[in-house]
């Protein structure tokens, strides 16, 4: 069976938002599209499109604002966990205008299940080979990071401030979780192409590595829009998603995209030897 690692996967989770950032959205206006259970089952689900994923390192929930869509990254992480499915570290990008105690519960229950996962492969590795050594075992498990889960604030001067007390219920209702801020300096946002008064975002080069003719590995960002389409990066306008569209998620294998698309004029393929 072909199989593929990826680096990182970013879920547009909706185009809907609960706030209007004059000035800075790189999406543009709000759009009436929401992520569903068919999207999700079907990126995950890719036996019938002829390869395994091997490995997502970081899949990161987006939107437009995801809080506003709670049901489809519930039922994302739940599936990850139940299905056993391999992404190592998560992260919700909010403007921390909602709290959704919901929310934090599930992301705290996946950096339980990825913790106690992790170490219980520590432990057996060790059984197998150092005859259980307790040194190596400990020094191990000092290596494992602290946190499998993140929450994101955006926290620039265009975003509407977060209230004391929305930050206080995720930091009383977080366990283990990390919680950080992202805040886009200004020279960014134009450099970039964030601003809608700046320019668009660059379409993204594709870099891959084959570690055998059956196993690849991706490592830009592959994201899957509310819409269930498939492009390679992200960052930037609705608009310039949508122009940039691989497939539809039901049609797109992450294996053969190399080939499929490095002819196309969509994005420049690269192999890392
Ligand atoms: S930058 Fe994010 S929070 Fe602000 S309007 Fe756009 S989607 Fe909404």
């Amino acid at each position: 069976m072909k199989k593929v690692e990826l680096y990182n996967v970013s879920f547009e989770i909706t185009r809907r938002c609960n706030i209007r950032c004059e000035g800075f959205c790189m999406r543009g206006d709000a759009q009436n599209f929401d992520m569903n259970k068919y999207m999700v089952d079907t990126f995950f689900d890719t036996k019938s499109r002829g390869y395994a994923l091997d490995g997502i390192h970081h899949l990161c929930f987006t939107g437009g604002e995801p809080t506003l869509n709670p049901e489809i990254i519930i039922y994302t992480i739940n599936k990850i966990i139940e299905e056993n499915i391999p992404v190592y570290n998560i992260t919700l990008m909010t403007n921390g205008q909602l709290f959704v105690p919901e929310l934090v519960q599930v992301l705290n229950k996946y950096n339980k299940y990825m913790t106690l996962k992790t170490n219980k492969a520590i432990r057996d590795y060790c059984a197998e080979n150092f005859g259980n050594s307790p040194k190596i075992i400990e020094r191990m498990l000092k290596n494992v990071p602290s946190s499998y889960a993140q929450i994101t604030f955006s926290t620039d001067r265009f975003h509407k401030l977060i209230t004391e007390e929305v930050r206080k219920q995720y930091s009383e209702c977080a366990e283990g979780i990390e919680i950080t801020n992202f805040e886009v300096k200004d020279s960014d946002i134009i450099k970039s192409g964030f601003s809608k008064n700046g320019k668009e975002l660059k379409k993204e080069d594709v870099l891959y590595k084959e570690a055998n003719g059956n196993y690849r590995i991706i490592y830009n960002y592959v994201y899957m829009t509310a819409k269930g389409d498939i492009i390679f990066g992200g960052d930037g306008s609705y608009q310039n998603i949508d122009n940039n569209v691989i497939g539809i998620v039901d049609e797109v294998s992450l294996f053969d995209v190399v080939e499929t698309y490095k002819e196309s004029n969509l994005t420049k393929i690269y192999k890392i030897s």
